[in-house]
């Protein structure tokens, strides 16, 4: 599929003709290939993002959310293709694929509803016949960067945040999965999203940022990637003063207060683990079980891992798929050895299933150090920590001891416990007694490294406005 960007109304080869090999992750062999931008390309896109500004900033929010609805139909429709597309690219079994696609038009038409909701305000005036308001207006062409864990996910909540504030986009998606980015594109496409305003672009990532983000047409970037990643981007444009929404990794803690029922929580503490083979940035990964309960979480969890059915997500009854990159399987291993040779228990996995496709055991780690590099740095991948903590004040120090600050999670039924853990935990997100994360309607975004600004909730489309005063002496 060599015509995959998308820039000014049309379908397109990259200028110089260079590809990149896309992959089935479950096999591990090449299945297609995807389109590479030039800088030539880049301009292209660039140009036709400003030219299309006026246009579309300047058509109504009652009609920008029509027509975001009409895409939000069509994603709908288009949902089973999207989500078989996830599924040979990204990897993750059709159950979750189908819930991933199938969730891309609510995503859209929460910000078609929120465009007509973009309310400026009246500031009284110290003098008579002075009119003071407040105006939001879009920020201008945005840069976004979009990654692979998903496809669809992360990128519907650039595009439809960006198009409902009135901003036109360049999107630069992920090269690992291509296909679900291009038919979700295709939505907007065929919704009537006028030419220019939504570009779609694939190549060597640091090429595209480091043409996109000094370009002066870019008002502002939106990047979901890793901390290492954001901050090389946040720095050009920090250099070029750019507005920035980064969201970064995490390494979310997990709190089991003693007086939980285990019957509930280890199924749901399971489930959010393996989720996408632990590939989620929200994904706990430090299990920190209250004395009392300690032994008898490690052992349901331990059961719960064992008993996922590993395999291609095509297979019936199939829990977890492969990894996405061949790479991470390399990761995987050496954050095993490593907290292992420290001292840590691993009670089950561990290692790679099988030399055909991507595949790494359900794993977890016991009694692991605090100075093994697990418990440092984010293993996005399907390894889970559990340790045991005597007080909630060691739990929560724990909790916030990295300087990831995206989601974390808290399990009690003491009142004084859930307030405790919900106000003094550095996080962007806190979900308490059940999994609460990543609706349409609610703000995802992180603190400390896991970076700042929101996307969705209210908050998503502010991310793409930017007030304007206007004060008028009347008469
Ligand atoms: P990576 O750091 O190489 O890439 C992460 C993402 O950033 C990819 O989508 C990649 O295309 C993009 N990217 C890389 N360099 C870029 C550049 N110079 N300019 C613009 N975009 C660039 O890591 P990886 O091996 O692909 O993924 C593993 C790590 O990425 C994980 O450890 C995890 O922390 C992070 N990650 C986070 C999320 C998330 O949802 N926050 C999603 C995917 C990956």
């Amino acid at each position: 599929m060599t015509h995959s960007l998308f820039i000014d109304g049309s379908w397109r080869a990259g200028s110089g003709g260079r590809t990149g090999d896309v992959f089935d992750p479950a096999s591990g062999t090449r299945i297609g290939d995807v389109a590479f931008a030039e800088a030539a390309d880049l301009d292209d896109a660039l140009a036709a993002a400003h030219r299309a500004f006026a246009g579309w900033a300047n058509t109504s929010a009652y009609e920008r959310a029509k027509i975001l609805r009409k895409a939000a139909s069509l994603a709908r429709e288009r949902a089973e293709d999207m989500a078989q597309a996830i599924l040979r690219e990204n990897g993750k079994p059709l159950a979750e694929a189908r819930m991933e696609a199938g969730g891309a038009g609510d995503h859209i038409d929460w910000f078609a509803e929120e465009a007509r909701r973009t309310y400026g305000r009246v500031i009284p005036s110290r003098q008579p016949n002075v009119e003071q308001k407040v105006i939001l207006e879009p920020v201008g062409p945005i840069a976004a960067f979009s990654p692979w864990n998903f496809p669809v996910g992360q990128l519907v909540r650039k595009i439809a945040g960006a198009l409902a504030a009135g901003c036109t986009i360049i999107a630069k998606a992920p090269e690992e999965t291509p296909t679900s980015a291009m038919l979700l594109v295709g939505c907007f496409e065929d919704a009537g999203v006028p030419a220019g305003v939504v570009n779609l672009v694939f190549g060597v990532p640091s090429e595209i940022s480091a043409h996109l983000i000094p370009s002066p047409i870019i008002r502002k970037i939106s990047f979901t990637g890793s901390v290492q990643v954001g901050s090389l981007l946040g720095e050009m444009a920090g250099k070029h003063i750019k507005r920035a929404t980064m969201e970064l990794g995490g390494h979310a803690p997990f709190i089991v207060c003693e007086d939980v029922d285990l019957g509930t929580v280890v199924p749901l503490a399971v489930g959010l683990k393996f989720r996408n083979a632990g590939q989620v940035c929200a994904a706990p990964t430090r299990y920190l079980v209250q004395g009392p309960k300690f032994e008898a979480f490690l052992d349901g969890f331990v059961a719960g891992a064992e008993k996922l059915k590993v395999g291609a997500g095509t297979g019936d009854g199939v829990d977890m798929g492969p990894l996405t990159h061949a790479r991470r399987i390399d990761v995987m291993s050496e954050l095993v050895e490593d907290a292992v040779a420290r001292g840590a228990d691993l009670k089950t996995g561990g290692a790679r299933i099988g030399n055909a496709g991507w595949f790494f055991a359900p794993t977890v780690l016991a009694n692991v150090p605090e100075d093994a590099r697990i418990m440092n740095e984010e293993p996005f991948g399907p390894i889970a920590i559990v340790n045991r903590f005597e007080t909630l004040d060691d739990a929560v120090a724990e909790a916030n001891r990295l300087p990831f600050g995206l989601a974390a999670f808290g399990f009690s039924k003491r009142t004084d416990r859930t307030h405790a853990m919900a106000t003094r935990i550095e996080t962007g997100m806190m979900s308490i007694n059940h999994f609460g994360l990543a609706a349409p309607e609610t703000p995802f975004g992180g603190v400390k490294d896991s970076g700042y600004g929101s996307e969705s909730g209210a908050e998503g489309i502010m991310a793409y406005l930017t007030p304007k005063l206007v004060s008028q002496l009347n008469g």
